[in-house]
């Protein structure tokens, strides 16, 4: 049963808000003291609402007021999905900026020839026919001494792992997990979204990747939490 604690947005804001500042930060000097020969790779991992946008947002806004002269490019993966907008990465707090959608392997390329510090957001939604050749890419681009950043869900709703991710947490020279707060308890919660189905826990026969629409909602559970229907 859903306890007397009510865990609204403003609870959830406040709690991933100076973690993503902090955590911008921390990779904008990291990016500042890079050596130039050497590429880098971070993983920002975690449920939903729980600032992985944010932190890209963040990024992206030093890159620009700080450093004009770097070359940088912030994107992510066109998908059909009413919660992702084209060319624009947006946080649940509101914020966005301006990304570049990409759906080809041409424009994957383009993207990691062209730039010395790419960020990616919504990395599980990655299509599988694109995977393979982002992931050779990636390590070209990091052969070449690039900095590259990433952000997505690393655990579906199902209590399982997207594979994407996965892998990608394997070839990641640091990863950082953020945390939300569980919408029934109020703990950090680090890993799972509830689906629920017209308010109701989805069935575990439902697909993986399902995008939030009138019917099909998300909110982020702590472990305790999360109910899986059989
Ligand atoms: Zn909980």
């Amino acid at each position: 049963m859903r306890k007397d604690i009510v865990i609204t947005n403003q609870n959830i804001y406040n709690f991933v808000e100076e973690k993503a500042a902090r955590l911008s930060s921390q990779l904008y000097r990291t990016i500042k003291k890079s050596p130039k020969d050497r590429g880098y790779f971070a993983m920002i991992v975690g449920s939903s609402c729980s600032g992985k946008s944010l932190v890209l947002i963040k990024l992206s806004e030093l890159l620009s007021t700080k450093s004009k002269s770097q070359n940088f490019i912030f994107c992510q993966p066109l998908v059909d999905r009413q919660d992702i907008l084209k060319d624009t990465i947006r946080s649940r707090t509101k914020e966005s900026i301006t990304a570049t959608s990409f759906s080809t392997k041409a424009e994957i390329e383009n993207i990691f020839h062209d730039y010395d510090i790419i960020a990616v957001d919504e990395v599980q939604l990655i299509p599988h026919g694109l995977q393979s050749f982002f992931l050779r890419e990636l390590h070209l681009f990091l052969d070449r001494g690039g900095f590259f950043v990433c952000a997505g869900l690393d655990y579906n709703s199902l209590g399982g792992e997207f594979i994407f991710p996965a892998l990608l947490k394997t070839r990641a020279h640091r990863v950082h997990h953020l945390q939300s707060l569980c919408s029934m308890c109020g703990k950090p919660a680090d890993r799972f979204d509830q689906r629920l189905v017209n308010g109701k826990p989805a069935n575990v026969n439902m697909p993986d990747f399902a995008g939030p629409t009138d019917t099909i909602t998300y909110e982020p559970r702590c472990s305790d939490c999360l109910i899986i229907q059989k």
